[in-house]
């Protein structure tokens, strides 16, 4: 289960999640997969491509995810 440090699109705070194959949907790369920040609260969405590693991220909570994880 990778380790991944990011940024939060909302608050720029530095976040930490885990992340598996399960949180995805594998059909269509880059996956999007929800994450709520800790310090700030709010969902944006993270896509991943198929090592994944995080590609680009959205503000939004935008449709085709089929998880929220919350980070560390
Ligand atoms: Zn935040």
């Amino acid at each position: 289960m990778p380790l991944r440090f990011n940024f939060c699109p909302h608050c720029e705070s530095k976040i930490t999640f885990k992340i598996d194959m399960e949180d995805i949907d594998p059909t269509q790369y880059p996956a999007p997969v929800y994450i709520m920040c800790k310090h700030c609260k709010k969902t944006s969405t993270f896509y991943v491509d198929s090592l994944l590693r995080v590609s680009f991220k959205e503000l939004e909570k935008k449709s085709g995810g089929i998880k929220t994880i919350k980070t560390k």
